[in-house]
């Protein structure tokens, strides 16, 4: 059993990934062909209207590019929460200013809107929520936390596209979002890929900018850039694929739906709040003695995975942020109890019953 089979899912759409390949091959447009437009003009359109994208290199390059048009530097402070893939907090880092860390909420853990006006000071600067495993953080508080200490808001949407709050898509329902297509995540490319989205044209304008070297006009450099440019062959492939995404998330929801079925009162499942539709970048479930319970699953031919197991206050690369390990608790603990079920829209029923199975008999 694979943990996410990639394999099943390209079966199915072959004829239309090849031909998207091939089109690029036959075009030799491998840097900003048309295909890179066409997929900003179709995601900033799925997220939500009067939205604008830029195509990146990775989700890393489009937070950290959106950073970088917003200012943020040396001096700076940034909140986020301290249980995420490390590319949240360091690119925050990588401008020099300062990720500062509130805990999160125990059911689930995201960001703790509530917690995080006692963690403003006159350096902060903005706001950076993860929209984790594929749910929303409660984006609306968080803006309204943002606007009254005149902030603003990054969603790290890289495990969270396609996913719904009271109706509305992920990256469509903040200042500026990103978004991630490594091959694992709910749309993923076949390589790296990511998204930079605002509701500010203006801003727009400027975070591609950045990402082409900080480049105006030819070789006439303005400010400070990176090379972060999506390539046109991930941009064909995104746009084959996402024809059948909608339908995807759909599955993902029967995938989450049964496995609920079977394991809810004995594990801890995902709490999914009644506003927010999860895309179920994972199916993470909490459970005592975790590694022990890997392990006979393991024995069983059962993968599955940790997200994550060390929270970012306890990473060697922010031992100088000079926290102390019992900060933040509720992050803490999901850290040793986290554990990732296998995860994708083609899961069939009888997988997810020899997983729950497994599951069960290692409890
Ligand atoms: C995957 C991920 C990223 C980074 O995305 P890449 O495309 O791998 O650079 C950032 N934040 C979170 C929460 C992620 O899961």
């Amino acid at each position: 059993m694979e943990f996410i089979d990639l394999q099943a899912q390209y079966r199915m759409m072959r004829p239309a990934i090849d031909q998207a390949i091939q089109e690029v091959l036959d075009s030799s447009r491998y840097i900003n062909g048309p295909q890179v437009q066409a997929l900003e003009q179709a995601l900033a359109a799925f997220v939500g209207s009067g939205m604008h994208a830029v195509g990146f290199s990775s989700g890393t390059d489009a937070l950290l590019a959106i950073l970088m048009a917003k200012g943020i530097g040396p001096g700076d402070e940034v909140i986020t929460t301290p249980f995420t893939f490390i590319a949240t907090a360091e690119t925050i880092a990588l401008t020099g200013a300062k990720p500062v860390f509130v805990d999160v909420e125990p059911d689930t853990l995201n960001l703790d809107p509530n917690r995080i006006a006692a963690a403003i000071t006159e350096r902060t600067r903005a706001i950076m929520p993860v929209s984790l495993f594929g749910q929303c953080a409660d984006l609306e508080a968080i803006n309204r936390v943002a606007e009254a200490h005149g902030l603003w808001v990054l969603e790290d949407g890289c495990q969270s596209f396609g996913a719904e709050r009271h109706g509305k898509r992920s990256c469509g329902l903040t200042l500026t979002a990103a978004t991630s297509f490594f091959p694992a995540k709910p749309l993923g490319c076949y390589g790296d890929g990511g998204m930079a989205f605002s509701m500010d044209p203006e801003l727009s304008a400027r975070i591609r900018v950045i990402r082409d070297h900080g480049q105006v006009a030819l070789y006439q450099h303005a400010r400070l850039g990176i090379n972060g440019r999506l390539d046109t062959i991930q941009a064909a492939i995104l746009l084959a694929k996402l024809p059948h995404f909608v339908q995807e998330i759909e599955a993902r929801q029967q995938v989450a739906a049964r496995y609920g079925e079977r394991l809810a009162g004995k594990v801890r499942i995902p709490q999914i709040r009644s506003e927010n539709l999860s895309v179920f970048a994972q199916y993470t479930v909490r459970v005592a003695e975790r590694e022990r319970v890997r392990a006979a699953m393991a024995q069983a031919g059962i993968p599955t995975a940790v997200h994550y197991p060390i929270p970012l206050h306890h990473q060697g690369v922010f031992a100088d942020l000079g926290y102390a390990r019992e900060a933040f608790p509720h992050a803490t603990l999901a850290a040793q109890e986290v554990i990732s079920l296998p995860m994708h829209p083609y899961l069939t029923a009888d997988q997810q019953d020899l997983v729950a199975d497994a599951l069960l008999r290692a409890l």
